[in-house]
């Protein structure tokens, strides 16, 4: 079986390849759902092996955004874009333009947005072509970096993860430990340290730490360290599927919380975390702060009201979190439960 056959496999109500001989445009958008609204998700632009391999990550990319924004609260459903090629040498302002062309055709069942690859300064060029691109730059009046607003609904979803496990939000004096300090993790790590808490970090590029360290005054350990770091709380903000068979029985934590997108290696590994004592707050609830305050863009940016809209990701998070003790499953599925039931509510509603 080819993976076009899987193309129906997890329900996605269109998928669209494009092309653009012109400008040398290769590009995939999926619809995963459109049940709670126009279908959000960015559009990657990367150098994939094959097609069969960008098809692959389209289709997995936007099923998980129908879940993100459907445990976020928005009345907004799940889509992806990709664009097969190398962003640094294939990247041009007619491309993007063709490709704008392309979303605009799907006439508002996909609403585009920056992802790997692309930026502010992309969803610009996109704009040209397309009312249905969201992500602008804080200059042209639009949302910006998504990065803090990320990072303000994973530090909100601490707070209720505290309350669950500790009977307390008071984060002073806790122990964080952050794998990974780009974009979000930067910010995170201030706000925690604003917070009073101790941190520390790791990261695979020295200069990012050298940052924090300077800035902040948090400590750091080499990469593989931090899974051994006594902990009260883990935050991975870097790569996926770092909970894992390996990592897990390693970790000395109460609590995991970070941005970083498929943080489990295997669902089973959501159990293997309540086993080991450890509250999983799931990734994808946690990191919807950045599509939130993008999708903010739609009634007009403030970014006061958008941060108001983020911070509402603690009691996403507190739910789930009840839910799951309540009902004795892992967070992960309580959050999948949760998402696929208001999907379902709004689907017998018509
Ligand atoms: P980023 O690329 O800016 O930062 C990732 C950091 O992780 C980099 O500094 C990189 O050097 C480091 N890193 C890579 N491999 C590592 C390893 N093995 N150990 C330690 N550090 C490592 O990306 P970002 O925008 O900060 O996103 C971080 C994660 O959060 C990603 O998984 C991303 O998909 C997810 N996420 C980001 C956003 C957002 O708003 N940027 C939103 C939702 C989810």
């Amino acid at each position: 079986m080819g993976v076009t056959s899987s193309v129906y496999d997890a329900g996605h109500t269109h998928v669209l390849f494009g092309a653009d001989e012109r400008t040398g445009l290769r590009t995939i958008i999926a619809v995963h759902s459109t049940v709670l609204g126009p279908a959000l998700g960015g559009t990657r632009f990367y150098p994939y092996d094959s097609v069969d391999d960008a098809l692959q990550d389209v289709l997995r990319l936007s099923r998980g955004m129908t879940y993100k924004n459907a445990a976020a609260g928005l009345n907004l459903g799940g889509g992806k874009a990709v664009i097969l090629g190398d962003p640094r040498t294939d990247k041009t302002p007619d491309l993007l333009r063709a490709y704008g062309r392309v979303v605009e055709n799907l006439d508002g069942l996909y609403i585009t947005a920056e992802d790997v690859g692309t930026d502010t300064d992309d969803v610009a060029i996109i704009r040209e072509t397309t009312r249905h691109a969201l992500g602008l730059s804080v200059d042209r009046g639009g949302s910006g970096d998504p990065s803090p607003f990320t990072a303000l609904g994973v530090f909100s979803s601490m707070l209720a993860a505290a309350e669950h496990a500790w009977g307390s939000d008071e984060l002073r004096g806790r122990t964080v430990t952050v794998q990974g300090v780009g974009k979000v993790g930067y910010h995170l790590v201030q706000q925690l340290v604003e917070a009073g808490c101790e941190v520390v970090v790791t990261d695979v590029f020295q200069p990012s730490i050298d940052r924090v360290v300077e800035e902040f005054g948090v400590k750091a350990v080499a990469t593989d360290d931090i899974y051994d770091v006594e902990a009260d709380i883990y935050a991975p903000c870097a790569l996926g599927a770092t909970l894992n068979a390996e990592t897990i029985p390693r970790l000395r934590c109460a609590i995991v919380c970070g941005a970083a997108n498929n943080q489990l290696a295997t669902d089973d590994d959501a159990d293997h975390l309540v086993a080991q004592g450890i509250l999983y707050a799931p990734d994808f609830v946690v990191n919807a702060g950045g599509v939130i305050n993008v999708s903010q863009e739609r009634r007009g940016y403030d970014r006061k009201r958008s941060a108001e809209k983020v911070r509402e990701l603690r009691k996403a998070t507190r739910r789930i979190l009840s839910v799951a003790s309540e009902e004795g499953i892992n967070p992960h599925l309580a959050a999948v439960r949760l998402a696929e039931a208001r999907i379902k509510a709004a689907q017998d509603q018509g």
